[in-house]
C-alpha cells in the first residue's frame, strides 16, 4: 500500500444506493472501488495550462518546476518541491493557491517561451 493511503484521514463515503444490491453486486462494486482508488495516477490533462507541472514517471511524483527554480518564497509546506505523490487534482489546485508558487510562477514564466 502506498504511504499516502495510510496517512490520508479522508475516506470516501459509500455511493448512494437507491436499489438494494445483491451480495454479488456489492462485492463487484467494492472491487471496482478498490481498483479505482488504488490505481490513482497522474492525468496528463492536469498539465493543460500548467507548463510548470512536471511528472516524474519513474518516481511517480509531481513537481512544480517554477517553485524548484525560484525557491525564494517557497514555504516548507510546499510539497511540489520535494515531490508530491498524492495523485489528485486537488494537490495541484491547492499548490496553485500558495503565495510562494504565484511568486515563483511569475519569475519562472518570464524565462519561458509561451507556447499558448
Ligand atoms: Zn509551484
Amino acid at each position: 500500500m502506498a504511504k499516502w493511503l495510510k496517512k490520508s484521514p479522508v475516506s470516501s463515503p459509500p455511493p448512494a444506493k437507491k436499489v438494494k444490491m445483491t451480495e454479488e453486486e456489492r462485492r463487484a462494486a467494492d472491487r471496482a472501488y478498490e481498483l479505482e482508488k488504488r490505481s490513482r495516477h497522474f492525468i496528463p490533462d492536469w498539465k493543460n495550462g500548467r507548463s510548470w507541472l512536471y511528472y516524474d514517471e519513474a518516481k511517480k511524483m509531481m513537481y512544480c518546476l517554477a517553485c524548484i527554480r525560484f525557491p525564494e518564497q517557497v514555504t516548507t509546506n510546499n510539497i511540489m518541491v520535494r515531490g508530491c505523490s498524492i495523485m489528485k487534482k486537488q494537490s495541484i489546485t491547492q499548490h496553485e493557491k500558495l503565495t510562494g508558487h504565484e511568486f515563483a510562477l511569475r519569475a519562472w514564466s518570464r524565462t519561458q517561451v509561451s507556447t499558448f
